[in-house]
């Protein structure tokens, strides 16, 4: 008999105690019927309810479940990085937590892996056009990254995907701290496929990514995919060269035509240039502060995780 084809699926946890049991038998049912060697790999991000114990309970009925354990909560980006660290699969998948990403997709992206695509990316397609914080904002982030970083991701790609062996590995190799896994997988190239899908409400409970949780994805994504903030500094920093320029000749000008009743200086307009550039001198400054912190950051070489034993180990305990 041929050896199964070996799949693995990474799942991070935050905090979804009462919604992980939903999401496993749903996923339990979907892949029941495939005929792959599954492993699937739950990293709870340092949960502080009963996602752990839930987990725990799911891990011992199921076989194919490995469970990580974080000793913190260090985000959703370090999750899929332990999961996908971990996995040994043929074909490695990551998807939510949540039940937002319906795993009936799961035949389809493993079927088009093994047909020789090395990423194959589930799309989100906007069913309904109300507006909502979380989606004018991140429509609004997509349009900046992709107008000023040379990586193109596309808004609604989120981390639902099937990788090959071949791209998981090439991932691996990217030690990078601040970690925007979209933008690195975009940035790889390879044989790539978008599977576009609806996304479901969450099964249960609230989204996980507080605002302060996006706005460090985003700057991870704009400072670690992009210069031009860099570059912005140097043509303010030009343009007001040349504005300074041009003063100079305008009063050298005044002078020499001897209308010198008109260089008296107004102390308005002084103050609003002073003030105009000091400000945009500090945002400036401001910029290259975060490039020397994520610089900072990555020189230490501290892991982008770390793992816990779990809290009780038995005969039936599954964690890897
Ligand atoms: N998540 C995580 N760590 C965090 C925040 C979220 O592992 O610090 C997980 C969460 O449990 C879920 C996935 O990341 O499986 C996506 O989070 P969520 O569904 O809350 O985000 P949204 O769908 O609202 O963007
Ligand atoms: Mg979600």
């Amino acid at each position: 008999m041929p050896e199964k084809l070996k799949v693995s699926i990474v799942i991070p946890v935050y905090n979804e105690a009462g919604v992980i049991e939903h999401t496993h038998k749903d996923l339990a049912a979907a892949i029941d019927v495939l005929p792959y060697d599954f492993s699937v790999y739950y990293v709870d991000d340092g949960s502080a309810d009963g996602t752990a114990a839930d987990l725990q309970a799911i891990a011992e009925r199921d076989a194919r479940v490995r469970l990580l354990f974080f000793s913190r909560n260090f985000g959703h980006q370090a999750a899929l990085t332990a999961g996908l660290d971990h996995a040994n699969g043929d074909v490695i998948i990551s998807m939510d937590a949540d039940g937002q990403h319906p795993p009936e997709m799961l035949a389809q992206m493993i079927e088009l892996v093994s047909q020789g695509y090395d990423i194959v990316q589930a799309q989100r397609i906007e069913a309904d056009s109300s507006l909502s914080f979380k989606k004018v904002t991140s429509t609004a982030f997509y349009s900046l990254l992709n107008r000023i970083s040379g990586t193109h991701v596309s808004p609604g790609a989120a981390d639902f995907r099937a990788l090959s062996r071949q791209a998981l590995d090439a991932l691996k190799a990217m030690p990078e701290y601040h970690r925007f896994l979209r933008g690195m997988i975009a940035w790889m190239g390879y044989k790539s496929v978008i599977l576009p899908y609806h996304e479901p409400r969450r099964l249960a409970g609230q989204s996980k990514y507080s605002l302060g949780k996006m706005l460090r994805l985003a700057s991870d994504a704009i400072f670690s995919f992009s210069l031009m903030p860099l570059y912005i500094g140097l043509s303010v920093g030009g343009v007001f060269l040349i504005l300074a320029l041009a003063q100079i000749v305008y009063v050298l000008l005044l002078w020499l035509s001897g209308q010198y009743d008109r260089i008296v200086p107004g102390w308005s307009s002084l103050m609003a240039v002073m003030l105009i550039a000091s400000g945009i001198i500090m945002i400036l400054l401001g910029f290259i502060g975060v490039y020397v912190g994520y610089i900072f950051q990555q020189v230490k070489g501290r892991p982008v995780y770390l793992l816990r034993s779990p809290e009780k180990r038995g005969p039936g305990d599954k964690s890897v």
